[in-house]
């Protein structure tokens, strides 16, 4: 069922097994699987069902740092299904290696290891409609082994990867799933309803109800067994922030972790590739399938010897020659299949990167003392790039030109990577209540729950302790289905 929040009765109170606060990837995801395992469920969603400005400007941010708009600027959504509403559908799940601490990347590591997610990925790709989980980058089952390589298989740094997209009738998961939410009993969804704050009991270990509100002027009431934040990596922290009316500085804060570890995975443009004959057959890579794409990362090998931490690039297909403007370059990729632009032979080619953070506890969110149309505090982000990351992207950009040019298939143009250029978005927020055994080194325990909390979880990308390389709402839904696995054995 979905109900229309601004409508109802001021005061009222919904009540179920479980409370989900917002409808994107993490929520719909775990709303639904609940409900399939028996669950009754509240999904509360601030937006409506379409996309609405007034919805809309409560994701205002006050930026800090080396934060810019363009970081931020049309990265979230709030609307049914969330930032789905437009993201590109590019899915990869993580290798065993993202889960590793790394020596020279200081705070990384998970605190489990693939095979603890592993299942819940095969499950991930069904739901999403993935043939598989991983496909090999392999030009003989591909059957290009014959055209030229961008990178040569038998590179050391550098090695080709590919990437699936989610077929187009489920990309949009609001649109997808909504019929799914209204036909099922279990559910209760309740739109144009902002929740404002997370009540504790006095003990403030266990909270008791959540406060929503609505344009229209009402005061809506959510009790549940168990509570789960699926928000985005920026709001979880800006809810679990500014519900501090009986624990100080916020709920699970306790060691002013909440808001902390900020991450993105930050986009660029490496430079143009120059191909050494415009007209010779097209590479490999471009004769894959419509719903695959294939990149290059760097190896476990070179991420070792050099220090590096995660990073892919990308060749637009053969265009015009001129420079891709990122915006345009990110409306090429999200565009629906069917609409992408045929190649057309060109001699230069744009490279984009995208390049992993480190977490660093500096980069972070916290609370303006302004006040939405709601009058909730907004959210500060203060997002910080260390020189170490820098140096990582360059080393990366270097190490990806040298093994192009080794295939003499064409040459690298590089741009800087530092500066303003550095600070596009890629969209993927992480990081901001991340997972941790011990409650001093993180938010959240290997569940997803807030450590001192008992009822509270949260799901989403702002339980990454590590933001890796590969792009993050595979990830996202694999943890929401192991959450909804672990939640309802729990009540049980
Ligand atoms: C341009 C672009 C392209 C992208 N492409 C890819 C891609 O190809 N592959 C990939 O893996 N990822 C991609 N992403 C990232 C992807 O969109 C996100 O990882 C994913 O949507 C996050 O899911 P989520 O459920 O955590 O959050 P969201 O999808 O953002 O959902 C959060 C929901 O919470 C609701 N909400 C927020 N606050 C409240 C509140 N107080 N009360 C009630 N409801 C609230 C919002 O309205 C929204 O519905 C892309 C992002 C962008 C911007």
């Amino acid at each position: 069922m979905i109900i229309g929040g601004a409508n109802v009765q001021d005061g009222r109170t919904f009540e179920a097994d479980v409370c989900i606060v917002g409808s994107g990837a993490a929520g719909l995801t775990l709303a639904l699987d609940l409900a399939r395992r028996g669950a009754s469920v509240i999904l509360v969603e601030s937006g409506g069902m379409v996309f609405q400005k007034q919805s809309n400007d409560l994701l205002d941010i006050e930026l800090g740092g080396q934060s810019t708009p363009a970081l931020i600027a049309g990265t979230r959504e709030r609307f049914f299904g969330g930032t789905t509403n437009h993201w590109g559908g590019v899915c990869r799940t993580f290798d065993d290696f993202e889960f590793e601490p790394h020596p020279w990347v200081p705070n990384s590591g998970w605190p489990f290891g693939l095979d603890a997610l592993d299942p819940y990925y095969t499950a991930a790709a069904a739901l999403l409609g993935l043939p598989e989980v991983r496909r090999t980058y392999d030009p003989e089952a591909l059957g290009v082994a014959d055209r030229p390589a961008l990178v040569r298989p038998t590179e050391r740094d550098l090695q080709a990867a590919i990437w699936r997209r989610v077929p187009l009738e489920r990309v949009r998961m609001g649109p997808w799933r909504k019929d799914e939410v209204s036909s099922n009993p279990k559910i209760q969804c309740v739109v144009h309803t902002t929740i404002a704050q997370i009540h504790p009991g006095p003990s403030g270990e266990k909270i008791t109800s959540m406060e929503g509100r609505t344009f229209s002027g009402r005061t809506l009431h959510f009790r549940a067994r168990d509570y789960v934040l699926c928000t985005g990596a920026v709001e979880n922290a800006r809810l679990l922030l500014a519900s501090d009316a009986v624990v100080p500085h916020g709920l699970g804060n306790e060691h002013d972790l909440v808001g902390r570890y900020f991450m993105d995975h930050p986009a660029n443009v490496l430079g143009q590739l120059l191909l050494t004959d415009p007209d010779a057959p097209a590479s490999q890579e471009e004769h894959l399938a419509e719903n695959e794409l294939v990149g290059w990362t760097t190896t476990p090998a070179a991420r070792r010897a050099h220090k590096l931490q995660g990073f892919m690039s990308w060749v637009f297909p053969r265009r015009p020659p001129e420079k891709l403007p990122y915006e345009l370059a990110i409306r090429e990729l999200v565009q629906p299949l069917g609409q992408r632009q045929k190649p057309s032979s060109s001699r230069y080619l744009n490279i984009v990167i995208n390049w992993e953070q480190s977490p660093n506890p500096l980069s972070r969110v916290t609370l303006s003392p302004k006040l939405d149309a709601l009058g909730i505090r907004k959210p500060h982000l203060h997002w910080a790039v260390t020189a170490e990351d820098l140096a990582s992207a360059k080393k990366s950009c270097e190490l990806f030109s040298v093994a192009v040019a080794r295939a003499g298939l064409g040459r690298v143009h590089l741009e800087e990577v530092a500066g303003p250029v550095i600070t596009m978005g890629g969209g993927h927020q992480m990081g901001t209540t991340r997972m941790s055994i011990a409650p001093k080194d993180g938010v959240t325990d290997v569940n997803g729950r807030v450590h001192s909390l008992d009822n509270l979880f949260v799901g989403g990308s702002s339980l990454f302790p590590t933001g890796g390389w590969q792009h993050p709402t595979f990830s996202i839904v694999a943890l929401a289905l192991r959450q909804a696995d672990f939640l309802s054995s729990r009540h049980r």
